[in-house]
C-alpha cells in the first residue's frame, strides 16, 4: 500500500517542476536525488553521480560541508529569522555586506540583499528606474541583453532571457526588453572572418539596435561576462573592450549578472575580473551561499546608490524590501562561505586543477562528433556537430547534447546541454583524481554515442 503510494508520487508527483517535460512527468516521474557527498549526489535507487555541473552551476563546496550546516545551525540558535528592513537589521546580515563590499571589484559598493538570482536581477531593474529617474534620465526604460543568456523567472528576468521559446509560452518578452546577439564565433562567424571582424559584426548589430529604439530611451545593458545557460560562448577578441565603449558613448548602463561566474567559477573571484570588465552593477546568487540557502545580492557602485538615496529622499522612504532579503540564516552560511573560499585558497586550487580540466576536454576534440571544447576556470563545453567536415554541419538543435546528457547519466554523470554544447562546471573542491574520473565517464559517453 505505501509502496503503491510512492510509485503514484513518481509517476503523477503533485510537484510541477521546472524546465522539464510537464506531460512526460505524469508517465516518467523526474529522477529522485536523495543524498548528496562532496562533488556526488545519489538518487534513491542508491546509485551516485558526479554533479557535472554543480546542480544549477550553483554547488561551489560540494554537497556535504559540514561547516556550512554548522553555520546554519548557530544561526538557526541565536536567531532563527528577521527580516533586515524598517531600521532593523541582523548583524550577521550587516556582516554579509560589509565582507561583499570588500570582495567585489566594484570600489566602496552598497549592497542590497535578496534570495534568488531572479530576485537581485529584477531588483537591479527596478532599482535603475529609481537612479534614472533622479539623474535626468527618466526617458531610459528599456533594457538590452543578450539571446540565448539566461536571467531569472520573474515576468521581468525572463523578458530579459533570452530564449524565444521561453517567452512564447508565457507571452513574454514584456515591453522594453530588448535582445542582441550572442557572440557565438563558432556557430556565427561567417566563411574567412576573423574573431575581431566578427566582434565588430557583433557590435555593429548592437549600435544599429540602440540607434533603431533611440539611444535615450534605453537604461542598460545586462549581461553575464560568459554565458553558461547559452552555452559557455567565450567573448571574442576585442568584445567586452568594444561592447562597453558603445555603451559608454550612447549613456547606457552595463551591469554583469554574476549569479553564476560570481565565486571563483572562471578562476578569479569574479567573472568580470577574468574579463576585464567595469560594470556599474553586478548581482550575484547561487555560490555565494555554496547554494546551500537562498541568497543573491545586488553590488551598486556609489554614484547609482546615491541617486537611490534621492529618489528614497524624495519618497520620504526607500519603498522596497523584501521579507527574505537578506535572511540571517541564509546571510550566515553565506559568510561562512566566503570565509572558507578565503581559508582553504579556492581560488589557489581553481588555478591549479584547471589546466587538468582543461586538458580532459580538450582530448575530447578529434571525437567525429565534437567541434569544439573550450573551458574558463573549472567551466567547460564540448560542442557537437553532426559531422566535422564542414565544421558547422547542421543538426536539429539539440539532438546530440540530449541523447550525450542521457549517456552520461546512465554513466554517472550529470551534464547540463544548452543547444548543442554540453556544459561541465563541477563543485569547485573538485580534486584532481575527481576531474579524471569526470572525464573518463564522459569519454564512455562520448564512446556510447557513435
Ligand atoms: N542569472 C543567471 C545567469 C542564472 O543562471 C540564473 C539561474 O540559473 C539566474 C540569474 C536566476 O537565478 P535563480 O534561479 O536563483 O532565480
Amino acid at each position: 500500500m505505501a509502496e503503491a503510494a510512492a510509485i503514484k508520487n513518481i509517476l503523477d508527483p503533485a510537484l510541477v517542476l521546472g524546465f522539464s517535460n510537464l506531460r512526460e512527468m505524469r508517465t516518467v516521474g523526474p529522477h529522485r536525488i536523495a543524498a548528496g557527498h562532496g562533488i556526488y549526489v545519489t538518487d534513491t535507487d542508491g546509485k551516485d553521480y558526479i554533479e557535472g555541473a554543480s546542480c544549477f552551476y550553483c554547488s561551489a563546496l560540494g554537497f556535504s560541508e559540514e561547516e556550512l550546516v554548522e553555520a546554519a545551525v548557530r544561526q538557526f540558535r541565536e536567531l532563527p529569522f528577521y527580516s533586515s528592513g524598517l531600521h532593523r537589521a541582523v548583524p550577521a546580515v550587516m556582516e554579509l555586506a560589509e565582507k561583499l563590499r570588500d570582495l567585489t571589484p566594484i570600489k566602496n559598493a552598497k549592497i542590497a540583499l535578496g534570495a534568488t538570482g531572479s530576485e537581485a536581477n529584477d531588483f537591479l531593474l527596478k532599482f535603475v528606474r529609481a537612479a534614472d529617474r533622479m539623474t535626468g534620465r527618466s526617458g531610459r526604460w528599456k533594457v538590452i541583453s543578450r539571446l540565448r543568456s539566461y536571467h531569472g523567472g520573474t515576468l521581468a528576468t525572463a523578458s530579459m532571457t533570452g530564449v524565444p521559446e521561453s517567452h512564447a509560452q508565457f507571452g513574454l518578452p514584456l515591453p522594453g526588453f530588448l535582445h542582441t546577439h550572442q557572440p557565438d564565433y563558432f556557430n556565427m562567424a561567417l566563411p574567412g572572418e576573423d574573431e575581431a571582424a566578427f566582434t565588430a559584426r557583433m557590435l555593429g548589430d548592437l549600435r544599429d539596435l540602440i540607434e533603431r529604439e533611440g539611444p535615450e530611451t534605453i537604461a542598460c545593458m545586462v549581461a553575464e561576462p560568459v554565458s553558461l545557460s547559452a552555452g559557455l560562448v567565450p567573448p571574442p577578441e576585442g568584445y567586452w573592450a568594444g561592447l562597453q565603449a558603445l555603451l559608454a558613448e550612447y549613456g547606457i548602463r552595463l551591469f554583469a549578472d554574476e549569479v553564476i561566474t560570481g565565486f571563483g567559477r572562471t578562476g578569479p573571484m569574479f567573472g568580470s575580473e577574468t574579463y576585464g570588465i567595469d560594470p556599474e552593477c553586478i548581482t550575484l546568487a547561487k555560490a555565494m551561499s555554496g547554494a546551500y540557502l537562498p541568497v543573491s545580492a545586488v553590488v551598486m557602485a556609489p554614484d547609482f546608490y546615491d541617486a537611490l538615496e534621492l529618489a528614497s529622499d524624495e519618497a520620504g522612504g526607500f519603498t522596497h524590501a523584501g521579507t527574505y532579503a537578506g535572511h540571517p540564516v541564509c546571510a550566515a552560511v553565506a559568510l561562512r562561505t566566503i570565509e572558507l573560499f578565503e581559508e582553504r585558497d579556492i581560488l589557489g586550487h581553481v588555478a591549479r586543477i584547471a589546466p587538468r580540466f582543461a586538458a580532459g576536454l580538450a582530448a575530447f576534440a578529434d571525437h567525429p562528433l565534437v567541434g569544439d571544447t573550450r573551458s574558463v576556470g573549472l567551466c567547460g563545453a564540448v560542442e557537437f556537430v553532426a559531422a566535422k567536415a564542414p565544421r558547422r554541419a547542421p543538426q536539429p538543435e539539440g539532438i546530440l547534447s540530449k541523447k550525450f546528457a542521457a549517456f552520461a547519466k546512465d554513466r554517472g554523470l550529470i551534464v547540463r546541454m544548452p543547444y548543442n554544447s554540453v556544459c561541465l562546471a563541477p563543485p569547485l573542491v573538485i580534486t584532481e583524481s575527481e576531474i579524471d574520473e569526470m572525464c573518463a565517464r564522459f569519454g564512455r559517453a562520448l564512446h556510447d554515442l557513435e
